[in-house]
């Protein structure tokens, strides 16, 4: 059976595949840089979120050594918004390992592609795979799901784990491992998708056993989860002549290596709340509270390496994660409403 449904995912796949920006044309040799980063890239994150990243990055540095030598700034702006900084640092630490320790190629050996900064198992298998066509078995959430959903797997996840690994393996042809690792993510992205799998279009119908009990969408089972911890913090809005205190966050840590707001108070002023923002991260939710305030005498130490003024108008360009461009949202409400009452102090009375 496993011989017969990998066939029937590779045919299909040969007529439906997805035109992806890093995806080679048929008959090209895929370019193992532009894989690299399509995987790191697609690590938590959707397709649609990646593809102008992922144009953006590759036309700022065409090259795994044009991104070794680029600025760390620039890389951490260009990766704004994407989430899981993390990621963009071991980009630019495997960019530079690549380069000093393997001549700017990337090693065809999964094993080898492991020891390489943010290069977990599953970007190993799938970059041996795809970009070397290696038999390598690359198992992330789609294929977990495709896979519980085809053998019907009653254990939940994830002590699963193992078992849907070997029965992956056991899927896994000798020859164009590359495609069907990818012919997985696009079955499990479009056709045996989370909620409402479309077996009357799918190639494994025939194979699934899920599908033949009735409610493949049951699979994968999961164990109960406990809800995340929730934290409280406070961010800090300094304005002065149309600037805003900015810090880049210490490199290691939550956003770290980021430019942000303070996250303490950076100076003694007339501090007003201006609301909080939720957000949610991998491990905890946190909710944070903006204090807005004008900068009074005696300001922060501007000779602080960290800190920096930057214009309001221009925060857009700032290249802020998330969580703090939602903080920005109420800084700017803070402000209107500022300069609303300013105006109406200068209203003569009635
Ligand atoms: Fe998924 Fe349905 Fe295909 Fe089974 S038949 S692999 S459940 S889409």
């Amino acid at each position: 059976m496993p011989v017969d449904a990998s066939e029937a995912l590779l045919c299909w796949y040969a007529v439906d595949k997805r035109r992806l920006p890093w995806r080679a044309e048929a008959g090209a040799r895929p370019d193992p840089y532009r894989v690299w980063l399509s995987e790191v890239m697609l690590q938590q994150t959707t397709v649609a979120a990646v593809k102008p990243y992922f144009e953006r990055f590759v036309a700022a540095w065409a090259t795994v050594a044009a991104l070794a030598a680029a600025d760390d700034g620039a890389v951490m702006r260009a990766w704004a918004g994407l989430g899981y900084y993390a990621r963009a640092r071991n980009l630019l630490a495997c960019a530079r390992a690549l380069v000093a320790g393997h001549g700017g190629r990337f090693p065809d050996d999964e094993a080898v592609l492991r020891t390489l900064p943010g290069i977990g198992a599953y970007t190993a298998a799938a970059i041996a795979a795809i970009a070397f066509g290696r038999r390598a078995v690359a198992v992330d959430g789609n294929v977990e799901r495709v896979v519980t959903r085809l053998f019907a797997v009653e254990t939940p996840l994830p002590g699963a784990r193992a078992r849907i690994r070997a029965l992956a393996d056991g899927l896994v042809p000798d020859s164009g491992a590359g495609d069907f690792a990818q012919a997985m993510m696009d079955l499990g992205a479009t056709i045996c998708t989370p909620r409402n799998p479309d077996c009357g279009r799918c190639p494994l119908q025939a194979h699934c056993a899920g599908f033949a009990r009735g409610d493949p969408a049951r699979y994968p089972l999961k164990a109960a989860k406990a809800a995340k911890p929730r934290r409280a913090g406070t961010a800090y809005w300094l304005e002065r002549d149309g600037e805003v205190l900015l810090v880049r966050r210490p490199a290691k840590g939550l956003l770290g290596g980021m430019l942000a707001l303070p996250t303490e108070a950076p100076t003694e002023a007339a501090w007003r709340a201006a609301g909080a923002v939720d957000h949610v991260f991998t491990h905890f939710a946190l909710t944070m509270t903006l204090m807005c305030a004008e900068e009074q005498a005696g300001g922060p130490d501007m000779a602080a390496p960290e800190a920096l003024w930057w214009p309001v108008e221009r925060i857009g360009e700032a290249g802020l994660p998330t969580l703090f461009a939602k903080l920005v949202a109420r800084g700017m409400a803070w402000r209107s409403e500022e300069c609303g009452a300013a105006v109406r102090n200068l209203e003569p009375a009635q």
